[in-house]
């Protein structure tokens, strides 16, 4: 294959600069999605980086060109990494492109100017090239957030082959015999380099549009499913997961036991205290329920000032076990609001799929009726639908 390295140079500075547009518009449609921006620049400072090593051979100067080529190449890759880091973090170092920018500048006055060797020179910048694109590979490879794996996979395995060809390239370049290296030189590893440069530079873009998809996607189907104050499942997702563990049991002959709570006297809260401080009750009382069930339960905002938690494999005696321990947890809970202490109390009413079968409606109903039986023997209370007649347990 008779590859041109002006022209897949020519080719590969281009579709960067392109990519740069691209992720531009794709941060900006994104809205907050972190990291965008650092990699919208990278792409650029890359793009322009190569278009100054195509241009050297129609300036004066050419060495002077061909450093600053390297430097924005550096800094590029370091906003990439950057990139990376904000969008799995939300945190990055500012100063991470301007130091590799500076090295890279400091080894090009060294080899161009101070002690003239372009193998030195290139073997040198290859070396810290590959070394930041296998940093960029390794922070995509660790810590995956699971729905963004297949994204995180394929951008960091692109950035993998780009240190790998750089390592090649510097290994190449080292083993040559002194004064055989160019940059359009065809019998070089450049044309080679510049080709899959340019495919892994695609991948690259497409990885990062990828990854931004998986998280706009991950994030819709998390602000469908949970309820927007509390953080808790909402009623559609409860009733999916229902279903779903419904039919479990079914199989397993397992059984399911649900309790329903409900705040007590919370009109009165709303109206002594005002509604946001209502809404700031209600999230305490999800933060409690978190911290008390376990992790293989479903927490769920049923309507109002009513929750619901399912519990899988579980009787309704040890559902009542766990329902008296959140009841107590939030009656022990001291909330300060202005200057005033607040103490809240709930009812909780609980039933179990051995007595009230596996449909979610009838679970529900008999949980119901357990609650609203709570209410009546006098609030801050937790009744077992099957025998509340028999086991109502005081506060
Ligand atoms: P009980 O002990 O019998 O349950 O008395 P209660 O006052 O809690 O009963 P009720 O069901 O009548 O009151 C529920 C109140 O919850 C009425 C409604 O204004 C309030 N509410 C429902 N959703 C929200 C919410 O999202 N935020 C706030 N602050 N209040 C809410
Ligand atoms: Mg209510
Ligand atoms: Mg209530």
């Amino acid at each position: 294959m008779n590859l041109d390295s002006r022209t897949m140079m020519v080719m590969m500075s281009a579709l960067i600069l392109l990519f740069s547009g691209l992720l531009t518009l794709a941060g900006l449609q994104a809205g907050n999605t972190r990291g965008m921006q650092h990699w919208a620049a990278g792409s650029l400072c890359i793009g322009l980086g190569l278009g100054f090593a195509l241009l050297q051979q129609d300036l004066p100067g050419s060495a002077w060109v061909l450093v600053f080529g390297a430097t924005l190449v550096a800094a590029g890759t370091g906003f990439q990494f950057n990139g990376i880091q904000a969008f799995k973090t939300g945190l990055c170092s500012k100063h991470i492109p301007w130091s590799l920018a500076g090295l890279v500048f400091i080894q090009g006055i060294w080899f161009v100017v101070l002690h003239p060797d372009i193998h030195a020179r290139v073997v040198a910048n290859s070396l810290v090239l590959a070394l930041c694109n296998a940093a960029c590979a390794r922070a995509l490879f660790i810590r995956i957030e699971q729905p963004l794996r297949t994204a995180y996979w394929f951008t960091g395995a692109s950035f993998a082959a780009v240190a790998t060809m750089l390592l090649i390239r510097a290994i190449v370049v080292f083993l040559a015999p002194a004064n055989t290296y160019g940059l359009y030189t065809q019998a070089s590893i450049n044309p080679v380099t510049f080709f899959i440069g340019s495919m892994a530079q695609m991948c690259l873009a497409f990885g990062f549009v990828l990854m931004l998809n998986y998280r706009l996607s991950a994030d819709l189907q998390k602000l469908a499913l949970s309820d927007a104050l509390t953080g808790a499942l909402n009623r559609r997702s409860l009733e999916q997961e229902a279903a779903r563990l419904s039919a479990r049991c079914t199989r397993t002959g397992d059984a399911l036991a649900i309790l329903m709570i409900d705040v007590d006297h919370f009109k009165s809260i709303n109206d002594r205290y005002g509604h946001p401080v209502g809404d700031e009750v209600l999230k305490r009382l999800a933060a409690i329920a978190h911290a008390t069930i376990r992790s293989d339960d479903y927490f769920a905002r049923y309507g109002g000032e009513e929750f619901c938690i399912l519990l899988p494999s579980t009787t309704e005696n040890d559902a009542w076990i766990i329902a008296d321990r959140l009841r107590q947890n939030y009656a022990a809970l001291a909330m300060e609001f202005g200057g005033e202490v607040l103490h809240s109390t709930i009812s909780i009413g609980v039933s179990s799929s051995i007595h009230a079968g596996l449909e979610f409606s009838s679970l529900v109903a008999a949980a119901d009726q357990a609650m609203y039986r709570a209410k009546q023997e006098g609030r801050n209370r937790v009744v077992m639908h099957s025998s509340y007649c028999l086991n109502q347990v005081g506060a």
